[in-house]
């Protein structure tokens, strides 16, 4: 039977809508996903390591990875630059295990040019209010920068009709179960099975 190609699994959102939450609460019961760890410009959040949350690199070192072709995607957010290592993602996805990353609505875009088999998951807060409580509450960004990142999630709710799937993080376990079954329903895509036929009917 054919291995199959490992899924490549995009979680888009709003800053603050808790993106790395349920991602935590969805890792703890899918260990066998490998969370793509991005490289970015931005400083480390008190309590962020290199290398778990993030690869925090100079702007001049991230520069360079632009030029020597190394990004699957990159975008500007907010003043810092983010980006996908594609080695590490290719190696992955072609040992047959499941790739999911965190990254804005533009590096989704590129991905979903790159890569049109991939499953694109917008994350959408229960309502804009909501959203405001949680990044006052995070206490990791100064006023100013809570007010731009609040301005940039109404654009980039605007950009969720490009997705494939909708889930509204209200509690962190169903949004992380939601996310469950949406990749148990691609696993039983048509198109992702055709070997299982095959082995049965043959390749007439
Ligand atoms: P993101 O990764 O999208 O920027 P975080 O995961 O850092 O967001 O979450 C932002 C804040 O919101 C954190 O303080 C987190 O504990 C809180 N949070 C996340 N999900 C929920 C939820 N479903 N209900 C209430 N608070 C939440
Ligand atoms: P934060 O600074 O809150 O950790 O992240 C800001 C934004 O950058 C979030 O929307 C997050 O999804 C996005 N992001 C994180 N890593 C990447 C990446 O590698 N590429 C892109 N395009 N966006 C990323």
């Amino acid at each position: 039977m054919n291995k199959r190609r490992g899924e490549l699994i995009v979680l888009s959102g709003p800053s603050g809508v808790g993106k790395s939450t349920v991602i935590s609460e969805l890792l703890s019961s899918r260990r066998d996903i490998h969370f793509s760890v991005s490289f970015t410009t931005r400083l480390p959040r008190v309590g962020e390591e290199n290398g778990v949350n993030y690869n925090f690199v100079s702007r001049q070192e991230f520069e360079r990875m632009i030029a020597d072709d190394e990004l699957l995607e990159y975008a500007e957010y907010v003043g810092n630059y983010y980006g996908t290592s594609l080695k590490i993602i290719r190696e992955q996805l072609d040992q047959g295990v499941d790739v999911l990353l965190d990254i804005e609505v533009q590096g989704a875009a590129k991905v979903k040019e790159r890569c049109p088999e991939a499953v694109l998951i917008f994350l959408i807060p229960p309502s804009i209010e909501e959203l405001s409580r949680r990044l006052h509450r995070r206490n990791t960004d100064a006023e100013d920068v809570i007010e731009r990142r609040l301005e940039k999630a109404r654009q980039e709710c605007r950009e969720s009709i490009h997705y494939d799937y909708l889930v509204v993080n209200d509690a962190v376990v169903s949004a992380a179960g939601e996310i469950m079954s949406i990749l148990a329903a691609e696993q039983c895509r048509t198109s992702k099975c055709i070997h299982l036929t095959q082995s049965i009917v043959g390749n007439e």
